[in-house]
């Protein structure tokens, strides 16, 4: 049994790999054809190998500087105001403690995707959500 009161970092699955199972490929919120899944052997977890493919946590940091790039020309033409080093930091943390972003072996992109606009925009409420996902292809 996992101790549901020991820190995040530390709960976290190794996931080793279990067994396959066939399942149906996910896209989006979407069920495509079935494929043989890999699962993990101690959490069950079933590991994604969908198109839909997660991205590492520098994928997300580095978008977040091309954000940063934009709002800093943005703010010299006198418009929106550029994303202060603590807004980043803030954006940072928020995105390391979330398991979507640390844990990518069940993660579908499209659900990282909505964690990241959620995030930023707890911070920059003044973005769209269309301008973000702007910079994510
Ligand atoms: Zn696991």
């Amino acid at each position: 049994m996992e101790d549901s009161e020991s820190s995040d970092k530390t709960a976290l699955c190794e996931h080793k790999r279990g067994g396959d199972d066939w399942l149906p490929l996910l896209k989006g919120w979407e069920r495509d054809v079935l494929a043989l899944h890999p699962y993990c052997g101690s959490c069950g977890l079933v590991r994604n190998i969908g198109p839909d493919r997660a991205k590492k946590l520098g994928y997300y940091t580095e978008v977040l500087s091309e954000i940063e790039r934009f709002l800093k020309h943005d703010s010299k033409k006198g418009g929106r105001h550029k994303l202060t080093e603590s807004q980043k930091r803030l954006i940072v943390k928020c995105m390391e403690e979330d398991d979507v972003f640390v844990d990518l072996y069940g993660t579908l992109a499209s659900a990282q995707k909505e964690r990241f606009v959620e995030i930023i925009q707890k911070y920059r409420p003044d973005l769209k959500k269309c301008e973000i996902e702007y910079y994510l292809e």
